[in-house]
């Protein structure tokens, strides 16, 4: 197993599934040494022993809700005190349902809890993390949705608001800490997060597939790649965008024909 303290560091928010645990994987495969953040303990700890089996690097996994600043600052403190230098963030955490419950029935309090960790989340994790970042001239990525530009029927008002928020607050963010952090976006679309047992067991349908331009839903790893390049020097000029990764969905023309 690599050390940490000479390799960069990443915090990677809900990294204990799904897209958070790709992009987890993929930066710890291009050295950096990985912090998993994640509100569920056992999983987050069985995912950053994968890692550190898999990949040879050290990974730290810290429970904890990112909606909860006790948590946050709790878990910025650890990674000073265990590392001492936060190179990138990756703000994933969030409730991935983008659909929920009619207006009438939307209960402020359900409401409160998507804003909470959708979008207050990512400033909480920012704020105490950017303190960090900054001596590094780090970069941040942060997770919206395609919801965040349109909509189904499927009343999506509390999920889309908060994605429109995060791109919002991406492009003020990278205003605010440039020129020595970066901070872009990625507003995936469908991204098949099951594992592969299940994706084997129970396939998408054809047509979940070949309706995509790209032919295919997408997977983890191709939100990872993006933003393991983002996240890299050689994105050094770009800062403040929302890069859209859904096969090309958002680019259909959907009049009936
Ligand atoms: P997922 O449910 O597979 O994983 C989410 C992870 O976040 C889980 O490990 C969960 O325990 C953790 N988490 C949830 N709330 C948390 C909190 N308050 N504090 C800390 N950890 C918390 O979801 P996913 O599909 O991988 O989604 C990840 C992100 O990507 C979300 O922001 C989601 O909105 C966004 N997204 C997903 C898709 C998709 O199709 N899967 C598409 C667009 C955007």
């Amino acid at each position: 197993m690599t050390s940490g303290s000479g390799n960069p560091v990443a915090l990677i928010t809900g990294a204990a599934h799904g897209i958070g645990k790709g992009i987890a994987a993929r930066l710890a495969r291009s050295g950096h040494t990985v912090v998993v953040f994640d509100i569920n303990r056992e999983r987050g700890a069985h995912v950053a022993a994968a890692i550190e089996h898999e990949h040879g690097v050290e990974s730290l996994a810290l429970a904890g809700d990112t909606g909860s600043e006790d948590d946050v600052r709790a878990g910025v403190d650890e990674i000073r005190q265990r590392f001492g230098r936060l190179d990138a963030l990756v703000n994933n955490a969030g409730n991935p349902d983008p659909s929920s419950v009619s207006l009438d029935q939307l209960e402020r309090t359900m409401w409160d809890r998507y804003l909470e960790v959708n979008l207050t989340g990512y400033f909480l994790v920012a704020k105490h993390a950017v303190p960090l970042l900054r001596e590094r001239c780090g970069a941040i990525v942060n997770i919206a949705s395609i919801h965040a530009l349109q909509s189904d029927t499927d009343h999506n008002m509390a999920y889309a608001a908060t994605k429109g928020g995060i791109v919002a607050f991406t492009h003020a963010l990278a205003l605010s800490e440039g020129p020595r952090v970066r901070v872009n976006c990625i507003s995936p679309g469908w991204i098949d997060v099951r594992d592969e047992e299940e994706r084997r067991s129970s396939p998408l349908r054809d047509i979940d597939h070949a309706q995509h331009p790209a032919g295919r839903v997408g997977l983890p790893r191709d939100v990872a790649a993006l933003t393991a390049f983002l996240l890299s020097d050689e994105a050094g000029f770009i800062t403040g965008q929302n890069f859209i990764a859904d096969g090309g969905m958002t680019r259909k023309m959907i009049f009936a024909k």
